[in-house]
């Protein structure tokens, strides 16, 4: 079931009380076009439920995001073969950003499939480090298969943008 965060601009479009040109929903997630695209095409997939971060999406929600990006961005390849589309597609991006670091501007998680061609505006500035040496690569390696044969057990993430709010009632027993 969805929730609804005030002022969430994917909540109102969810919600009916933004408009939106939506190609998919179903009772989980909903897909529509960006606002703002970075080429024609440029679609997002949105889980209902408000979450910043895709790591709390539940695992029924969250694994019906990546087959439906998957659809769209066949889809989108056809399209752009289609004359009358003006759809200019010559790869695909799909980026997330699960929180502000990482370029998140929308706190409400969401996959973007971005039609992509040579010479388009969209940047992603790389800047690699140095490279680690194999036994760190091992090291870190060790602590995630470690931490993944945990039974999974997701534990929430304090948001960075609205801080949980601590009741100021304080009870004396
Ligand atoms: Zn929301």
């Amino acid at each position: 079931m969805a929730t609804e965060q005030v002022n969430c601009v994917f909540c109102s479009i969810i919600n009916r009380k933004l408009p939106s040109s939506i190609v998919y929903e179903d009772e989980d997630i909903i897909a529509f076009m960006d606002i703002n695209p970075v080429n024609k095409g440029h679609t997002l997939v949105v889980p209902k439920i408000h979450e910043q971060y895709m790591c709390d999406i539940p695992d029924e929600t969250s694994q019906k995001i990546f087959p439906l990006a998957q659809r769209i961005n066949k889809n989108l390849r056809r399209l752009s073969e289609a004359s009358d589309s003006g759809i200019k597609l010559e790869a695909v991006n799909l980026f997330l950003a699960d929180g502000i670091a990482a370029g998140q501007e929308v706190y409400h998680s969401h996959l973007h499939v971005i039609p992509r061609f040579k010479g388009d505006s969209f940047k992603l500035h790389n800047q690699y480090g140095t490279p680690p040496s194999r036994q760190e690569l091992d090291a870190t390696a060790n602590r995630i298969k470690q931490l993944l044969q945990e039974p999974s057990t997701p534990q929430p993430i304090q948001s960075q943008t609205s801080p949980k709010i601590v009741p100021d009632v304080i009870i004396h027993n």
